[in-house]
């Protein structure tokens, strides 16, 4: 569901994902799709948020595109290559130009070293330099994500969880991604640090010249760092925008219910929540996948899947009212 703004530096098409499910006895079981059709395209340069409920797929979506998780159908470019279907060591190397922040960089860190040789080993395993070398490198990215160099003689423990994602963007940074893959980065860090946090990441941006793929169920912390947004509901994209018109004027009822739910910037109390869970991805509704939540759902919500539209320039939607919705 993507227009390409500029030149691609990360694209997929038609993309599926399965997850394993174990097969009974006698029958095989049907594979479940994570990711389920995904079209983008992400410019270089550019800041592209994927939003959703907990288990829409997100998260399989950036492995996959990761070369962590292999794709099932689909095709995934970098750099206006195809790297699909490889295997996934082969995968993963082709694809080294892409880095993963883990959602809670404290767990990827090992608590019997410090901070210095965690972030020296990447350096070492990609024959980077020799020590005196690295220890120069290091201190200069600790100084870029904002924390004194003196940092990497300390342990995981005494870190704070701010301090803990600056180690785990200093850890990527070192290895020089071209896009970086942002799983929750601020999550369970409260409102002051998770400012600090997102100011860095724009800051890191301009400096390194970095693509960003964005992942976060928040919304408010979408739009204060992505360009454009995508909104995922169950393994599909349903809406696709530049961040701007898409907070201004969505037109999907689900991203609708999202930003109604969504915490508001000014404090302001969040209006209500989503009515029900998402349905398990065995048993996908037929037709639109959300009709069993929608407000405003008829019939052929039921019957049939909606066909994904144009809104405007660089704005699609999937869905059979948008227009009554706008
Ligand atoms: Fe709601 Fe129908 Fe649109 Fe689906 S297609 S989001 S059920 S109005």
């Amino acid at each position: 569901m993507s227009e390409l703004l500029g030149s691609e530096l990360l694209g997929a098409t038609g993309l599926v994902t399965d997850l394993g499910q174990k097969a009974g006895l006698f029958r095989r079981a049907a594979p479940l799709h994570a990711v389920d059709g995904v079209t983008l395209s992400i410019a270089a340069g550019e800041a592209y948020g994927v939003v959703g409920e907990s288990g829409c797929g997100k998260t399989t979506l950036a492995r996959t595109l990761l070369g962590l998780q292999r794709e099932a159908a689909g095709q995934i470019r970098l750099e206006g290559q195809d790297v699909s279907a490889l295997p996934p060591a082969r995968a993963r190397k082709r694809r080294s130009a892409i880095q993963y922040v883990h959602q809670d960089p404290g767990a990827a860190l090992d608590p019997w070293w410090r901070v210095g040789a965690t972030l020296a080993e990447g350096l070492i395993i990609h024959g980077v330099g020799d020590a005196a070398e690295r220890t120069t490198r290091i201190a200069e990215i600790l100084a870029a994500v904002g924390l004194d160099p003196a940092m990497a003689e300390r342990y995981p423990h005494e870190l704070s969880g701010g301090q803990q994602r600056r180690i785990g963007l200093a850890r990527i940074l070192l290895l020089r991604p071209r896009l970086v893959i942002l799983d929750e980065p601020t999550a369970g860090l409260d409102l002051s640090v998770q400012a600090s946090v997102l100011r860095l990441l724009r800051d890191l941006r301009e400096r390194f010249g970095l693509t960003y793929l964005f992942i976060s169920h928040d919304l408010t912390v979408v739009r204060r760092v992505c360009d454009r947004v995508a909104v995922m509901y169950l393994g599909r994209i349903v809406e696709e925008a530049p961040a701007a018109q898409l907070f201004a004027a969505p037109r999907h009822p689900y991203t609708r219910a999202l930003l109604a739910a969504a915490p508001h910037l000014d404090g302001r109390a969040a209006g209500p929540s989503l009515p029900g869970e998402p349905p398990s991805l065995s048993r996908i509704p037929t037709g639109c996948r959300f009709h069993p939540r929608c407000g405003l759902a008829t019939a052929v919500c039921a019957a049939r899947e909606p066909a994904v539209e144009a809104v405007g320039p660089a704005h699609a939607v999937a869905c059979h009212h948008w227009r009554e919705a706008a």
